[in-house]
């Protein structure tokens, strides 16, 4: 494990049983390094296995094969008494902060909850003034802290989930689609938001989002997962400047449009078809279904994630 990297991921794999004895590959093989101080963006379609991936890295679910290092300790197995200091150091923000934060707390006893579980104050009195200063932290005030979730709008709810996640001073937070569910207006106040919080404190990002243009702001690195699998991975700018994988190339919508009609559309998306399903994913390269370069052999042969040069790692048959 290199001390640079508050998280290392190898080989993570997460498969879920369905029903008729069939298995979900939800996550199939990723591998990924996240170095203090940094952000990973990690991209693609709903369904591709980004969130579950990041839950997996938390351990809300359990791995079925590969390892998790967190800060130089694996935390792959550990029982849940075994991760309890651990979950300091990793936080989680929701998608949903209506559905994640408690409908019958006030604001004050939510952001206060994780202080007196991992007792780092002895009441809810010793917490208050923790709380109103992670409060204004996030842009909202003290007088916010006796009212209820459903008071206020959907970018208020979504700073009390950053409180509630923050409070704990973790090393790593792991961002699950924090701002798909926000007016365009509030996204780049939570953005930015998270950025000076980062440049503040140094913690480390994993950022899930279904599209590219979400991540470029705040990642220094992005990864792309299709169906269950790590497709791509480098630095930020790399991925928008150079492109490799078919199937970037597409999120991005510089992809050649084979139907015409769709082209004259100019989807953001230019990819073409649904995402198949992970109980029974495509053999060979899974993206070759959708693949306006597929050839016989990517149908046949997995393509390893390989270095395409200075670190830029892609996985396809065409280089
Ligand atoms: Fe397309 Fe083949 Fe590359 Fe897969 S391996 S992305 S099908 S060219």
């Amino acid at each position: 494990m290199n001390s640079e990297n508050i998280l290392e991921v190898k080989h993570l794999t997460k498969h879920f049983k369905a029903a008729k004895k069939q298995v979900v590959h939800a996550v199939d093989d990723v591998t990924f390094s996240i170095a203090r101080g940094k952000t990973l963006g990690l991209v693609g379609e709903s369904g591709c296995g980004k969130s579950t991936c990041a839950r997996t890295v938390i351990r809300m679910y359990d791995v079925t094969d590969g390892q998790i290092f967190l800060d130089g300790t694996e935390i792959t197995r550990m029982s849940q008494k075994e991760l309890k200091p651990f979950r300091k150091k990793m936080q989680m923000i929701f998608q949903d902060p209506y559905a994640s934060l408690n409908a019958r707390m006030t604001v004050r006893d939510i952001i206060a909850e994780p202080l007196l579980a991992h007792r780092i104050v002895k009441n809810k009195a010793e917490a208050n003034d923790l709380v109103y200063s992670m409060l204004e932290r996030v842009g909202l005030t003290k007088e916010h802290a006796g009212r209820y979730a459903h008071e206020f709008s959907g970018g208020q709810r979504q700073r009390v989930g950053i409180a509630r996640a923050l409070i704990l001073k973790p090393e790593l937070v792991i961002c699950d689609e924090p701002i798909s569910a926000l007016d365009v207006s509030i996204q780049a106040q939570v953005i930015n938001l998270l950025k000076d919080y980062q440049d503040e404190q140094g913690v480390s990002y994993l950022f899930i989002a279904h599209d590219l243009s979400m991540v470029r702001y705040v990642s220094d690195d992005v990864g792309v997962m299709y169906l269950g699998q790590l497709v791509e991975i480098s630095e930020a700018d790399e991925i928008y400047k150079n492109p490799l994988h078919p199937y970037t190339k597409g999120l991005l919508g510089s992809i050649p449009i084979a139907n015409p009609k769709l082209a004259r559309l100019k989807v953001k998306s230019s990819i073409e078809g649904d995402i198949p399903s992970p109980i029974q994913p495509p053999s060979g390269c899974r993206f070759h279904t959708r693949c306006p370069y597929a050839k016989p052999e990517c149908a046949e042969k997995t393509p390893k994630l390989t270095d395409a040069g200075n670190g830029h790692r892609v996985a396809c048959h065409l280089y």
